[in-house]
């Protein structure tokens, strides 16, 4: 017996599929993975990919000769944007009016992430020269993560799984993507109430 569930790929003690509910979105996600992040206990990209019906995961730091991003970028049916931080980002208002009009059209939206600590992402963002041409989406400044158990540089730092739900909802405000959060929150629940005592407080509840 694997000590690890097939599914989640977290150890059997803590795995998260119990928690998780389908949801049905148009939208594609692509989640590039920084190999740092995915054997961490308390990754939240997987929380996407096992909720969300088009969701993938790709781990790697230069994506730039990535053959399967490379073909997402190059398909015609779809539009890709990534949400990262850029002086001319575009509002999610106007990518969920993209949105609409791409159904319209047959087409769909991939929205790309970048899961990795900031420093991670910005270096992956470096390298992968084939992002830089792609319309970039921001969240709103006021947003604040739950990600109570990581060190985080800013407050605003939010966990991958709480950037895709608040960019997904507010690109699809018809899709309850709710699901999402709770998965989260009972994950984040489960690991500090597996710590010994005392040890979240010290070190992370600063
Ligand atoms: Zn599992």
């Amino acid at each position: 017996m694997s000590r690890y569930c097939l599914q989640c790929g977290k150890a059997n003690n803590a795995c998260i599929c119990d928690w998780i509910k389908p949801i049905d979105c148009s939208i594609r996600v692509v989640i590039l993975q920084h190999p740092s992040e995915s054997k961490r206990p308390m990754g939240t990209a997987k929380i996407l990919q096992l909720s969300l019906s088009q969701c993938d995961i790709w781990v790697g730091e230069d994506f730039s000769q990535h053959p399967e991003l490379n073909v997402l970028l190059q398909d015609e049916q779809t539009e890709s944007l990534i949400l990262y931080p850029s002086d001319n980002s575009q509002s999610l208002e106007s990518v969920a009016l993209r949105c609409d009009e791409l159904s319209a059209e047959n087409k769909r939206l991939c929205l790309i992430l970048l899961d990795g600590t900031w420093k991670k992402a910005y270096k992956m963002w470096q390298l992968s020269s084939n992002l830089h041409s792609l319309p970039c989406v921001s969240l709103p400044s006021h947003l604040q993560g739950n990600y109570r158990i990581r060190k985080a540089p800013t407050e605003q730092h939010l966990s991958t799984v709480e950037a895709g739900f608040h960019a997904l909802s507010a690109i699809k405000p018809q899709v309850d993507f709710s699901p999402l959060v709770t998965a989260f929150t009972n994950m984040v629940d489960f690991q500090i109430s597996q710590m010994p005592e005392g040890v979240f407080e010290r070190n992370y509840n600063t």
